[in-house]
């Protein structure tokens, strides 16, 4: 078991489909005890119910700093630590660059790099108490290569300012033993992409990737039980690129 009694957060995890689920599954099946934080609070208690006994699920805005604070004092109140949280929550908006309105900014860069900002923060001083955490923030490879295949400029500039942010604080969280790490997913079959991606264009996307195939959620979930594990606890301000080869550099 590679994460035996450890507490473990993840926001954005109630998505049947999504890569938080599949992360949140993956931990439980290593002895996790798994806090689900979405913007429901029924659907994160759904799916915390899902990954059997123990588990809790909680609403939290990661928008909202008071609702981040809220869901990491009760995972303390509840679970006495916290030893993991992943910066999963994340949105999308398939804009040209010239299209990108302040509302669609404020809505992408508020969900993908503030809320791992806040949510960063409420859960820092219990792990710095500790001397101990780890904290995986989700990027992605459109940060790198200027773009993805369904994400705007803005959702660009917001990965790219997540790898920024993560390894600021890598740097600044290391003498307390926090290791912060971030990961570049190509491009995975989840619902975020809003039933656009038709059978066609997988093929015509798979010709791009070297190990041929689009990526599937446990893909990027086991780069996340990897950086959450001790496995890695040499590992900090480290970006894993999970991508089937599509960008290499
Ligand atoms: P998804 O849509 O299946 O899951 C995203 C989850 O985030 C949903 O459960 C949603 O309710 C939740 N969420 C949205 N706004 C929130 C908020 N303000 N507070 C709390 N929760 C919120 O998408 P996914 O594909 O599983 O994406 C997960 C992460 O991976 C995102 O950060 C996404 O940007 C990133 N990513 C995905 C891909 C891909 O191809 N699917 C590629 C690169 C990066």
């Amino acid at each position: 078991m590679l994460l035996s009694d450890k507490i473990c957060i993840i926001t954005g995890a109630a998505s049947p489909r999504g890569i938080g689920r599949a992360t949140a599954r993956l931990f439980a099946a290593q002895g996790a005890r798994v806090v689900i934080l979405d913007l429901d609070e029924g659907q994160a208690r759904d799916a915390a119910a899902d990954l059997g006994q123990g588990h809790l699920g909680l609403a939290c805005n990661v928008t909202d700093r008071q609702a981040c604070l809220n869901a990491a004092e009760r995972t303390i109140g509840e679970c006495g630590r916290i030893d993991v949280l992943v910066n999963n929550a994340g949105i999308t908006q398939p804009l040209k660059f010239m299209d990108i309105k302040p509302e669609n900014y404020d809505a992408v860069l508020d969900v993908n790099l503030r809320g791992t900002l806040y949510m960063s923060q409420a859960v820092v001083p219990q792990m710095r108490k500790q001397r101990s955490g780890s904290i995986v923030c989700m990027s992605s490879v459109s940060a790198q290569r200027g773009g993805g295949i369904f994400g705007g400029p803005h959702y660009s500039a917001a990965k790219g300012g997540v790898l920024g942010l993560g390894k600021a604080m890598a740097r600044e969280l290391g003498p307390d033993n926090v290791r912060v790490n971030s990961i570049t997913p190509g491009l995975i079959q989840t619902d975020i992409t809003g039933g656009k991606l038709t059978d066609d264009l997988k093929v015509e996307i798979a010709k791009g990737i070297p190990l041929g195939r689009l990526g599937v959620a446990d893909d990027i979930g086991n780069a996340c039980l990897f950086l959450a594990s001790d496995l890695s606890a040499y590992i900090t301000g480290a970006t894993i690129d999970v991508n089937g080869g599509m960008l290499i550099h």
